[in-house]
């Protein structure tokens, strides 16, 4: 059973000691409906029902935990505990009675925190559950089966909040590796003294109609994403939002090109996945002088129409020298 470092521990009991053993693989965010602190939240759990979940998150960005992640708790519906022995890890976060607030700046740090500690602790994949049973990070709404029988939760701002500034923000943090100083003996390398890190957080919310099976490079604020020499600290990712209904799988490569766009090269095509369910794309190579990096997306549809993107997403992390 594992207790978070930085969580106030407020044990359930019996439930702690009573419900079954799980291997997380996935973490489920919720809104509670109510204004509460962590540690009201436990006492409801104590006092008027059992549907607890593991942690609770107040405003302030108190957190407490309940029940040791490796514990099913209950608020999940069929993603508590499989069949296998997998599970949800979830959270439930103070809103307003109506759930529609976005979380404050304290909750989404501690949201970071605790996703980042979770991929550290339990090997919960960076990634946003692509099914219901896929490992990754996910709210309550995302898919059906995690609920009994419908739900907004956690609220069209906190999706929001979700995919563009919690979810991001567990990778990045996750995944910054700083280079190691230089022993004292050895003459350093001028590259490797004084960097710091800068951040490509970019978003565009025009509709781009993709015309069936044929490769479109996407604008962020530009095309390009990276210019050349640019070393990256962790993974640039990229995650893209179709319209309700779209029916296509989405594959998407990044590409070097000269600073005018021309001489193409890429890096092979990354997946291809339901349009519904947020593509995302990783890429992990430096861009050399003199090359940009860009990305281009496929969308392929059964029966030839286009398919309507409507929001994409570019963040990651490089290295600049100091004082720039
Ligand atoms: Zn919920």
């Amino acid at each position: 059973m594992a207790w978070c470092p930085f969580a106030t521990r407020m044990e359930l009991q019996p439930e702690s000691d009573a419900q079954p053993a799980i291997r997380p693989t996935q973490f489920i965010v919720h809104s509670i409906i109510a204004p509460w602190t962590a540690k009201r939240t436990y006492e409801y759990w104590r006092d008027s029902t059992n549907l607890e979940s593991h942690f609770g998150l107040g405003y302030a960005g108190d957190l407490g935990q309940f029940i040791g992640t490796e514990t099913r708790a209950d608020a999940n519906a069929a993603a508590n505990r499989r069949p296998d022995g997998t599970g949800a890890v979830s959270i439930e976060t103070a809103s307003n009675t109506k759930g529609t607030d976005p979380w404050t700046d304290d909750q989404v740090e501690m949201l970071i925190r605790l996703g980042v500690w979770l991929h550290q602790r339990h090997g919960i994949p960076l990634r946003i559950c692509r099914t219901h049973d896929d490992p990754g990070y996910g709210y309550h709404r995302l898919h059906s089966a995690w609920a009994v029988s419908g739900t907004a939760c956690p609220g069209d701002a906190r999706v929001r909040q979700f995919r563009e500034v919690v979810f991001p923000g567990i990778v990045r943090r996750a995944t910054v590796q700083i280079p190691p100083p230089s022993a004292p003996t050895s003459p350093a390398p001028e590259q490797e003294t004084d960097m710091a890190i800068a951040k490509v957080d970019e978003s565009n919310p025009v509709d781009v109609d993709l015309a069936d099976n044929e490769w479109t490079t996407l604008a962020f604020t530009d095309a390009v994403i990276h210019s050349g020499p640019r070393q990256l600290v962790g993974p640039t990712y990229v995650q893209l939002t179709f319209a309700p209904g779209t029916q296509a799988f989405v594959t998407g490569r990044f590409i070097l090109t000269n600073v005018d766009g021309t001489g193409a090269s890429g890096y092979g095509d990354l997946g291809e996945f339901d349009a519904l369910r947020l593509p995302q794309f990783l890429h992990n190579h430096d861009v050399p002088a003199g090359k940009t990096l860009r990305f281009q997306v496929k969308a392929r549809t059964d029966n030839g129409t286009t398919s309507k993107l409507t929001h994409r997403v570019v963040t990651g992390d490089y290295l600049v020298p100091a004082g720039q």
